[in-house]
């Protein structure tokens, strides 16, 4: 089978570069948990407002149940690097 997936070449040109964080892969300009993208922010009920990155390489963003699923030791990570720059 030489196809290739579909998806993943929609992905690949509607994203930004690979970047290496704690030893994990993730995509610039897409969320690392929910998917969401500058295109597509996603919206969080809580305070029904779209959502920001909360990150300098636009990994993650400041969904609530997005920040809840991201380990505590890789937010450090994160706001370190946001720190440095
Ligand atoms: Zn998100
Ligand atoms: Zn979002």
């Amino acid at each position: 089978m030489e196809r290739q997936n579909p998806d993943y070449r929609l992905v690949d040109s509607l994203s930004g570069p690979l970047i290496t964080q704690g030893g994990k892969l993730y995509r610039c300009g897409v969320c690392r948990i929910c998917g969401c993208t500058d295109a597509n922010p996603c919206r969080d009920e809580l305070v029904d407002l779209t959502c920001c990155w909360i990150d300098a390489d636009h990994t993650l963003c400041d969904n609530l149940q997005c920040i809840a699923a991201v380990p505590l030791g890789e937010l450090e990570l994160m706001i370190a690097a946001e720190e440095a720059n």
